[in-house]
């Protein structure tokens, strides 16, 4: 990455951890849940930079993937487990990170267990590492305070423009063989459970976020509607995970982009929940590899 990549590279980081501690001291029970995510869109936007990926908010068993739409009137139940994801994107270089708030206090050591997962990690992260070792260590730590590791999320390999590029590092040992590389940048984020949860989770029928990836529409035929929706979301999002609450004038746009979406032209994200309906905690930096070890960026 050149000097100018990094620099970028290090302000979306900066940018990323100023909103998400500023989500930390927002969030409390009776918040509308649209309203949190514009406040925290409209912060990233304050600072001249883009959201890379529509702000997520899940909550208990809800693990990744959803954002309100914004007719949503839902707000921050009480004694909830509320995760906060956010991803920062500075002339297409991303941060990434997230947090968990507990309302509930029997869920805080749960979400103690996946900030201290996500710190040991980091500490073995170096050139070279085995992204299977990282899994091993989050795994560890999860499971010797009584949780559960989710299998089947895992952090990413980030790079320009492309939010999972590449290699994927799990949050369990695995038999993967890849290594982490220096002047690469990732996202670590331990996902865990309670002990009695499935330790995985399935996708749910609710899809709130979607992607336009070029290579799916690019030979293909297109009525002149699919092309004005394809440039108009390709000018806006840039290939990356946008959310129909962006668009101002989707109401015209609805049938085309639904139709899109089931014919597997435009990407979408199913909601992904523990499968035993168990209350989830998440938590995740950026990071890129230097000789020593690494830079955390968020
Ligand atoms: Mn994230
Ligand atoms: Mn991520």
């Amino acid at each position: 990455m050149d000097v100018g990549g990094l620099d970028n590279l290090r302000e979306a980081g900066r940018i990323a951890r100023r909103v998400r501690e500023r989500a930390l001291n927002i969030v409390r029970e009776g918040l509308s849940i649209v309203e949190l995510c514009n406040t925290l869109e409209g912060l990233i936007m304050d600072e001249g930079a883009k959201p890379a990926f529509p702000c997520n908010i899940c909550i208990d068993e809800v693990a990744a993937h959803y954002t309100p739409s914004i007719e949503e009137t839902s707000i921050i139940p009480p004694r909830s487990l509320i995760k906060i994801d956010i991803g920062v994107s500075l002339d297409g270089y991303i941060a990434d990170t997230a947090i968990t708030i507990s309302l509930n206090p029997l869920l805080e050591t749960l979400v103690e267990a996946v900030n201290t997962a996500l710190l040991e990690a980091i500490k073995v992260v170096k050139p070279g590492v085995l992204a299977s070792t990282i899994g091993g260590v989050i795994q560890k730590t999860l499971v010797s305070k009584g949780f559960k590791p989710i299998k089947n999320l895992t952090g990413h390999e980030i790079s320009r423009y492309n939010l999972h590029a590449g290699l994927s590092i799990p949050n369990v040992q695995t038999s993967q063989t890849d290594r982490l590389q220096l002047g690469r940048v990732y996202a670590i984020e331990p996902f865990a459970t309670t002990s009695d949860g499935a330790g995985q989770v399935v996708s749910s029928p609710i899809m709130t976020i979607f992607r336009l990836d070029i290579e799916r529409v690019k030979n293909r035929k297109l009525s002149d509607e699919e092309k004005k929706l394809v440039e108009m979301l390709y000018e806006r999002f840039d290939g990356l995970p946008y959310t129909t609450r962006w668009i101002k004038e989707f109401e015209k746009f609805r049938e085309i982009h639904m139709k899109m979406v089931k014919t597997g032209r435009i990407y979408s994200y199913p909601v992904l929940v523990e499968e035993r309906g168990r209350p989830v905690a998440q938590a995740e930096h950026t990071i890129i590899v230097t000789e020593k070890g690494c830079e955390i960026l968020t």
